[in-house]
């Protein structure tokens, strides 16, 4: 189909758009009464179990004991009856293999009884551990494929589901994935283990507060979604985004987003009826989903849920992925989660907002109203600059990918430099410590630390500043440069470690000034800070993160700007790194080495894909459209001669012309492609970044040229302000 019917095709789509099914009517049932309808929550176990059992789980859950094997046979049990009463005929271990995907395979309940009928069976031991075929995960050599096995064992912590088919429902139970040595091959392993890993050095530094009440100390997540909708049509004429996920190619529109006319606009009405599913189905999951919007581009949007402990907001995460992406079939649409699906125009990302919780206290972020909780609250933000500063390259190396690189690399927010937005009141505190000495503090006005009670501190108004990478929002820190497609659990396995560091630390520290003498903790802190403000107080920045001038003044700090996954992923095995997630057993060298090699194969394999599909659209689909387009001008220029009218030749020299550059350009990038022998995994990741994409980019300028002059009937690719503007 040529672009131009494809066009006509999706815009009768939208103009002719009826919803296939009923209306959802939410005040025959009300968005409470669905709400984790399909979960196995702990008010339904609390039903259904045993008391004992009840307990002896709920104590696994909230303080991290170790689970009893035997309790695993009533749960089973119950899972087992409440699926079937669900209509339930199988069920599976989810898991999160290294892809970043969500991955179940299925299997039935149904056993043969041995008279010639079947019976539902669930044994105890298949909740607690899975064996799924799993030769063909990524292990970075962590197993190799003859050992095939790999086990999927019960994540107590978050709930069993329910997913719904039209045609039925099955059971799902969340599951990490390990091999048959223990080694994490997922993204939830080592997520559990950061988790416990804050849990105690969080409680060692709410002890010397005297705030550790015996509470768990959890880390928390709220990852506001972005995502791109776009016709189907489209979708289907456009291979480069069904292959790549994002377009290869695409003049920029007369009107991109430069009018702001899209942020918080009117919702487009098949849009919010998407939306509106997209909800009904999470509710029914559990999944607390709170905001949504029109974002900054056209044909962007946003969908945030309220904040979560980080395992639960983690496979939540991965839920609302999934769910934006099938339900957008439903309404003729396709979802994009690629982090720059189109060139010129915003990418998409994922803010998570991070902070530490106990039950009574709350965030630890929050500054508190005594001099008491300012104390502490100080010294926390203190580890955390601290953390950020040490290992803020960890940071950026957790979320690049080929897709991201396009946001953190290019000029747009955040920029690859890892830096802190305190805002102004919070900078001008730590500004004063880190200059303040006692004795003239008081005269002079400065702060000293837990004496004086904080200013009331207000909360980013979100605008305020949106460039920074890492931005204190008034009780949390909201991380935004992880990208729309990833999982939100690399970037709070590094968080975390980097912050049970970084309180140990200032534990230590602190320690060894005080002395276990509580008078002497005010002044222990106020060392301490001023240490911290001294030594990594630079990381600080509240200014514009995309200005040219933040590029030069962040050089000029030292700051690490880490462009390209080629350039991030040797820190992966940075010393310092090996030692940090070692120490604290979140992942071992062996883990961290596989993570790398995956990660490098992953970067070159998405760049690769992309290669093979600029040469192919360039040869198949755009050249012949050209073609066609010179022909049809040399025939008009050949009727005119024979008429006795001299034809003017400039449009045909320039598409000739534009032909010539075109072939000459795709055959570069040919030849480019055809190195495949590479030293190492890093030394081919370094060629797909400093020689192939520059090639597939020389393709794209002529391609992006002649779209803006081959005539609109025979462009065959969907453009992109139909493609954002089409709603
Ligand atoms: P904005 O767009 O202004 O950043 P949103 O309302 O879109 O704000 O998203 C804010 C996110 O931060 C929500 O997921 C919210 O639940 C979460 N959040 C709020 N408080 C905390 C907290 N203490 N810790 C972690 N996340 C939080
Ligand atoms: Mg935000």
């Amino acid at each position: 189909m040529s672009g131009y019917q494809t066009r006509q095709t999706a815009i009768a789509a939208v103009t002719n758009y009826k919803p296939t099914t009923k209306p959802l009517n939410f005040s025959e049932t009300s968005p409470a009464d669905i709400f984790g309808s399909n979960v196995f929550t702990d008010k339904v176990m609390k039903n259904m179990l045993p008391q004992d059992v009840f307990k002896s789980l709920m104590k696994t859950k909230t303080s991290g004991e170790k689970l009893d094997p035997s309790i695993a046979g009533p749960i089973a049990a119950a899972m087992k009856a409440w699926a079937l009463s669900k209509g339930a005929t199988h069920y599976t271990h989810v898991f999160y293999p290294l892809t970043g995907l969500t991955a179940e395979k299925h299997d039935g309940f149904l056993s043969p009884d041995g008279e010639g009928g079947a019976i539902a069976e669930f044994d105890p031991k298949l909740l607690i551990q899975g064996e799924p075929d799993a030769s063909s995960f990524p292990s970075g050599g962590l197993r190799a494929t003859f050992e095939a096995r790999g086990y999927t064992a019960w994540d107590v912590t978050n709930p069993a589901y329910i997913l719904e088919n039209p045609n039925g429902t099955f059971l799902c139970i969340p599951t990490a994935f390990i091999s048959w040595k223990g080694h994490a091959l997922d993204k939830k392993t080592p997520l559990l283990r950061a988790n416990q890993v804050i849990n105690k050095s969080a409680s060692r530094f709410l002890g010397l507060f005297g705030n550790d009440n015996g509470e768990m100390v959890v880390s928390n997540a709220g990852p506001e979604q972005e995502y791109f909708l776009v016709d189907r049509n489209f979708y289907f004429a456009r291979p480069d985004l069904m292959v790549c996920g994002r377009t290869l190619f695409g003049a920029k529109p007369a009107k991109g987003q430069e009018l702001d006319d899209h942020y918080f606009g009117a919702i487009p009405r098949r849009v919010l009826a998407y939306m509106l599913e997209v909800e009904r189905e999470l509710y029914k999951l559990g999944v607390p989903v709170k905001t949504r919007h029109n974002e900054v581009a056209p044909g962007q949007f946003e969908l945030a849920p309220l904040f979560e402990q980080s395992n639960l907001a983690t496979d939540h995460n991965q839920m609302i992925m999934t769910t934006l992406k099938s339900v957008a079939k439903r309404y003729g649409m396709a979802c994009l989660l690629h982090e720059k699906p189109f060139a010129g125009i915003n990418g998409s990302g994922k803010h998570v907002n991070y902070s530490l919780s106990t039950p009574s206290q709350g965030s630890l972020y929050s500054p508190g109203e005594t001099p008491h909780e300012n104390m502490q609250f100080l010294v926390i933000v203190a580890a955390t600059i601290r953390a950020v500063e040490k290992h803020g390259s960890l940071l950026r190396a957790v979320v690049a990918s080929a897709g991201n690189d396009h946001r953190l690399g290019a000029n747009e927010a955040p920029p690859a430099v890892m830096s802190i937005f305190l805002g102004e009141q919070l900078s001008d505190i730590f500004e004063q410590i880190k200059a303040g000495d006692l004795k003239r503090c008081k005269t002079k006005g400065c702060l000293e630390v837990g004496v004086d009670t904080l200013p009331s501190l207000p909360a980013d108004a979100g605008d305020r500043n949106r460039t920074s990478p890492f931005a204190f929002t008034g009780n949390r820190f909201e991380f935004r440069a992880v990208g729309s497609n990833q999982s939100i659990a690399g970037a709070q396995v590094a968080l975390n470690t980097m912050m049970a560091e970084s309180l140990d630390f200032v534990c230590d520290e602190i320690e060894k000034i005080a002395k276990g003498d509580s008078s002497k903790l005010r002044d222990a802190c106020q060392k301490v800070i001023q240490a911290i403000m001294k030594k990594h107080g630079h990381i600080v920045f509240n200014g514009d993160g995309y200005a040219d001038a933040w590029q030069k003044e962040s050089a000029k700090r030292g700051l690490p700007n880490l462009k390209t996954t080629a350039d991030c992923l040797p820190v992966l095995t940075d010393k310092n790194i090996i030692e940090m997630f070692d120490k604290y057993g979140v992942l071992s060298p062996e883990e961290l080495h596989s993570r790398q090699e995956i990660y490098y194969e992953q970067y070159s394999q998405a760049i690769l894909t992309e290669a093979l599909m600029t040469v192919k659209i360039a040869k198949t689909i755009i050249l012949p459209a050209a073609i066609r387009y010179q022909g049809e001008l040399a025939a008009t220029a050949a009727s005119l001669k024979a008429a006795g009218i001299e034809p003017t030749l400039g449009t045909l020299k320039d598409i000739t012309a534009k032909l010539r550059n075109l072939q000459k350009n795709t055959a570069a990038l040919e030849k480019l492609m055809n190195k495949v022998v590479f030293k190492s995994v890093e030394d081919e990741a370094a060629y797909r970044t400093d020689e192939i994409l520059p090639a597939m980019l020389a393709v794209r300028g002529v391609v992006d040229a002649l779209e803006d002059c081959v005539a609109d009937d025979l462009w065959p690719l969907p453009s992109y302000q139909e493609m954002l503007f089409i709603k």
